[in-house]
Formats: structure tokens, C-alpha cells, sequence
């Protein structure tokens, strides 16, 4: 083995480690220099946070998993996780939720099912229900809206609320952050974990703190005590790269952080470094924006095994149309932009995207142009697809925007009846309740019979 090209790596790495070091040292050394100085270029300290606004953070402890157990008596007490088909430790999707029993074995959101199923086999695996858990979300949020109408939703299970205006009428932001959890509880029988603080950035961190049903203040002016033991992971945006970026420099505390001059992180990272430094120092005036309008929705599918069978393909085309036509109208919105993505077998991610002249919502409609966009992939002959997705976006609000009318032919039903009708049975009774012919199997078929909604119980 020739270790001339080993050699020369090595010696790059500790050269690269050495003068990332000196920069840091010198860096510190001028900061603190500077500091004593003060430093123009961050300009002047701003107060970390606008006087006198309170914010809550409020989130769902294990959403998907705990309406499970509260729908199900039988799961309460056990390692449930929501997600794909685990098929017996062959399935290829992803975890959605884990309940906190199925998290002392070390599964989490995000982790392959197939993980997640060696670690805990005996675990009740559940499919996503995901009009049963948007339609609870509904329920939560109209509670937040009692206490405030400034709610800005980041997710089904999560969102920010300015109550600075509701005072008066609730008392503290600590009372009304008590009261939502309590409400939320004897409504709903689901525990909610609450932060208060006079930012957003700390408001989220302080929810996530003491989950489940953790409730933490940060009183004005203990915000630097507060954020500088914990660990850079704690900062909003930091994702495993950035983490490792700064760890590889010898930060690994907010506080650390903090104490680094700000043109130093920036030239780090860039924009985003200045950002991150803000954060550190408690800096957020993020305001919370009311019902962020929805940007795109979208649904994709990864399959079982690899597949190049077009049958499979086009019905699976076909469901995804049909679940992204149910949640635009759902949302009141059509689709004007529509990107359909496919992923090979080899990791190779292509996207087709087309924008409509006359926006849709009904699935017929998305199905048609969804089949366009798969025309245009250039799909070998045997290659396999791993992945296929389609999202809809550039929305029209149908209730904030005059639909334009046509000069020549009827506009059509503003609501498609057929269409409004299907979609109430697939929200009480689940998707499978209602399909075209083409997509029911051919035993389904015979038996008349829809598919089994449930991967597996445990026990
Ligand atoms: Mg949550």
C-alpha cells in the first residue's frame, strides 16, 4: 500500500486543525480586546428582545402517537409508532411519531421504520391517519384562538402565540400558558408542552425543555442565564452540520458562542453565521405572523421494493393526486404550480414541474396533468423508481381571491359536490372507504372488501 497520499492527508488535517486553532485563539483574543472596546461592527447592542411582548410556544407531546393511545385504550402504556409499513423489519418508509414508551428504545421521527422495528418488534405499529390528526389539530388550535388571534402554526402539532394584547383580560402570560394546557387536557385527554418567553427563538427552546407537559418561563432579563449552558444544538436552525462546524472549533455551548466576535462566525457560515450569533446572544424580533398562509402541499409515496411496473406506477400516481386534491380542498385553495418528484432506485432525484393556466383542485384534473409531468421524466426501460411525490403549489385562495371568470363557458360549481362528498367519507371513514375501480386489488375486488387499515398490533 502506497502511504505517500495517506501522509500527505494526514499532514493537511493537522495543518487544517492547526490553524483553525490560532484563527479561534486570535479571534478571542481581538474579540476580547475589542469587546472592552466595543464592537462597531455588530452595531449597537440591541435589547434582546421587543419591551414588554410576551410569546408562548406551544407543543404537542408525541401528536401523532398520543391521539392513538387516547383513540385506542389498548395501546396506552406501550411503544406505539406511527409511520410506514414495517413489514416485519423490511419496510423502507420512515417513523412519523414515536410515543414516549417507543423513545426509551431509542426511536425517534425521522428514523427508518426498519430501525425502528429491530429495536423494538414488539412495538404497536400504526399508519399514518392523517385526516383523524388534522382534524384534532383543528380542535387545538381553536383553543389557542381563544386566548389570542396573533397564533402562527409552524405545524399540525405546534405553533407561536403572541398573547402581549390578552393581558388584561387573562392575566399573566404564565396563567393563559396554564390555562391552554388545562383546557387542552380536559378537552382532549393530550398533554402539551408550553414555553414563555419574550421571543419566539426562546419560547421554542424553553418548550422543549422538559417534555412531556413541560412548562418553563424565562423571565425578562434571565434570557443570557438561560440560553448559555445549553448546547449549540438548542439553537433554532442548527442542524448536525453547523453543530459539527462548530464543535470541530471547540464551541459547544451557547454561551461559547456567544463569546465569539460576530465577524468571526460569519465568515464561518456566512449570513446564516450572523443570524446564529444574533441567537446566542438572545437577539430575536421575529414577530409572530398570524396563520402563515399554506406555501404548497404535497404528498409522496416510497415503495415497498424498487419497482418498474407502470401499473404500480400510474395508481400510485393516481393516490397521490387524489390526496393532494382532498387537501387543497380541504384548505379552500387550487393548485396553479404542480411538480411531480421521482427518486431512482440509485438515489437519483428527478423533478418535473408545470404551471397551470387556470388553477384545479379536483383530482381528475391533477391526476391528468400529473401524468404529463411523468411523460416528460426520461425513465429508462428497466429502471427502477424508489420514490415517487407530487406537490402542489403557487395556491389561489379561493376565499380571499375573486375567482376570474371565463368570458365564453361556464365557470363550473365553485364546490364540486361529488368531489365534497367523496372527501367527507374519507374523513370519517378513512381513506380506503371510497376508491376508483382501478385501484382496489383484484382479491379486494372479489371480496368487495377495502384494505386493512392497521400494519400490525402488538401485543
Ligand atoms: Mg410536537
Amino acid at each position: 500500500m502506497n502511504a505517500g497520499p495517506l501522509f500527505r492527508e494526514g499532514c493537511r488535517r493537522v495543518g487544517k486543525a492547526l490553524s483553525d486553532l490560532l484563527e479561534y485563539q486570535l479571534f478571542l483574543r481581538i474579540g476580547g480586546l475589542l469587546g472592552a472596546m466595543s464592537f462597531p461592527e455588530a452595531g449597537p447592542m440591541r435589547t434582546s428582545q421587543t419591551p414588554g411582548r410576551w410569546i408562548l410556544h406551544i407543543d404537542m407531546d408525541a401528536f401523532y402517537a398520543a391521539i392513538e393511545q387516547r383513540d385506542c385504550p389498548a395501546y396506552r402504556g406501550k411503544p406505539v409508532i406511527v409511520g410506514a409499513d414495517p413489514q416485519s423489519g423490511r419496510g423502507r418508509g420512515v417513523v412519523s411519531a414515536a410515543s414516549y414508551e417507543a423513545r426509551r428504545f431509542g426511536i425517534h421521527s425521522a428514523m427508518p421504520i426498519s430501525q425502528a422495528y429491530r429495536r423494538c418488534p414488539h412495538g404497536v405499529f400504526l399508519p399514518v391517519r392523517m385526516d383523524r390528526y388534522q382534524e384534532v389539530s383543528a380542535r387545538i388550535f381553536s383553543i389557542f384562538h381563544r386566548y389570542t388571534d396573533l397564533v402562527e402554526p409552524l405545524s399540525l402539532d405546534e405553533a407561536f402565540l403572541d398573547v402581549t394584547g390578552s393581558l388584561q383580560l387573562w392575566g399573566t402570560p404564565q396563567a393563559i400558558g396554564r390555562r391552554i394546557q388545562q383546557d387542552i387536557w380536559e378537552e382532549h385527554r393530550l398533554t402539551a408542552s408550553v414555553g414563555v418567553a419574550m421571543s419566539k427563538f426562546i419560547a421554542k427552546i424553553a418548550s422543549d425543555l422538559r417534555k412531556p407537559q413541560g412548562f418553563v418561563v424565562v423571565p425578562a432579563g434571565t434570557e443570557q442565564a438561560f440560553l448559555h449552558p445549553l448546547p449549540v444544538e438548542r439553537i433554532w436552525g442548527v442542524g448536525p452540520k453547523t453543530a459539527a462546524g462548530l464543535r470541530g472549533r471547540g464551541i459547544h455551548t451557547i454561551g461559547q458562542l456567544a463569546q465569539v466576535p460576530c465577524a468571526l462566525v460569519t465568515a464561518w457560515f456566512g449570513r446564516h453565521g450572523r443570524h446564529l450569533w444574533e441567537l446566542a446572544h438572545g437577539i430575536d424580533d421575529r414577530e409572530v405572523i398570524p396563520e402563515h398562509p399554506t406555501h404548497s402541499l404535497g404528498a409522496e409515496v416510497t415503495f415497498d421494493r424498487d419497482t418498474d411496473d407502470r401499473d404500480v406506477i400510474h395508481q400510485t400516481l393516481l393516490r397521490l393526486a387524489q390526496r393532494v386534491g382532498r387537501r387543497a380542498r380541504a384548505e379552500g385553495v387550487k393548485i396553479q404550480t404542480l411538480t411531480l418528484k421521482l427518486r431512482t432506485a440509485s438515489f437519483h432525484t428527478i423533478t418535473r414541474t408545470c404551471s397551470l393556466q387556470d388553477p384545479v383542485d379536483r383530482d381528475a384534473e391533477l391526476h391528468r396533468v400529473a401524468q404529463t409531468l411523468l411523460h416528460r421524466v426520461p425513465l429508462k426501460a428497466g429502471q427502477k423508481v424508489r420514490l415517487l411525490g407530487l406537490a402542489g403549489s403557487n395556491l389561489r385562495n379561493l376565499r380571499e381571491e375573486p375567482v376570474q371568470l371565463s368570458l365564453f363557458g361556464s365557470p363550473g360549481p365553485a364546490v364540486d359536490p361529488l368531489a365534497k362528498a367523496v372527501d367527507t367519507l374519507r374523513a370519517r371513514f378513512g381513506e380506503e372507504i371510497i376508491q376508483p375501480a382501478t385501484l382496489l386489488t383484484s382479491r379486494q375486488r372479489e371480496s368487495g372488501l377495502p384494505g386493512s387499515p392497521r400494519w400490525r398490533h402488538g401485543v
